[in-house]
């Protein structure tokens, strides 16, 4: 999933902003004296965590409303996790002082993830099944949008937010895959990364 270019350019006006009027780094050092710099984003780095915040959104409401629908406790369990990534990626955004893009129940901000939720919650309307893979395939684009991401930082607050929201989605995957072969009787096949790495992450 590529960031799309409006995404960029709003980021690059809200980088422009950092650099002229860093928001954070006002407090005074000790004695009054030079302010404390803070660490300034890449460009990359900022998208990515204005992405993630969204992202993280996406899983958590096409879960609520798989919930709804199915009533398959899973996905209510995961759902909580999903809104703890998203508080975890917020306190970074302020952190770095970029705006947060969350807005509605079901809307996004980056119209790519729009349209990734609504053809998601489509899908997993079908069915209980069609629902539970809808999560599993969640998890595995989660999973390789966060490895991206923390290829391009080396800050270490962000890979440690990364770190647990790539262990969550771990976690998660595992959950789905053992509610979908509990129904289907048969081996789960991965669906967006490999299957070499699905089977490496279900211990298989
Ligand atoms: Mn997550
Ligand atoms: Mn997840």
């Amino acid at each position: 999933m590529r960031r799309n270019e409006l995404l960029v350019l709003i980021t690059c006006g809200i980088m422009t902003g950092l650099m002229l009027e860093p928001a954070m780094a006002g407090k005074k050092g000790k004695g009054g004296g030079k302010p404390v710099p803070t660490p300034v984003l890449t460009m990359a780095e900022a998208n990515d965590l204005l992405f993630m915040r969204e992202e993280e959104k996406l899983a958590r409401d096409v879960y609520i409303t798989l919930y709804a629908e199915w009533s398959a406790r899973v996905f209510n369990n995961i759902s909580q996790s999903e809104q703890q990534h998203m508080d975890a990626i917020l306190s970074l955004l302020d952190k770095y002082g970029l705006d947060d893009p969350v807005v509605g129940s079901g809307e996004f901000t980056n119209t790519e993830l729009q349209e990734l939720y609504d053809n998601l919650v489509a899908d997993g309307l079908q069915s209980k099944l069609d629902a539970l893979m809808v999560g599993a395939l969640i998890e595995e684009v989660d999973m390789e949008d966060i490895v991206e991401a923390m290829e391009r930082t080396d800050k270490s607050d962000i890979l440690a937010v990364y770190g647990n929201l790539l262990a969550g989605s771990e976690n998660h995957l595992n959950a789905f895959v053992r509610n979908i072969e509990a129904i289907t009787g048969e081996t789960y096949v991965a669906q967006w990364i490999s299957q070499e790495e699905v089977d490496a992450i279900l211990g298989r």
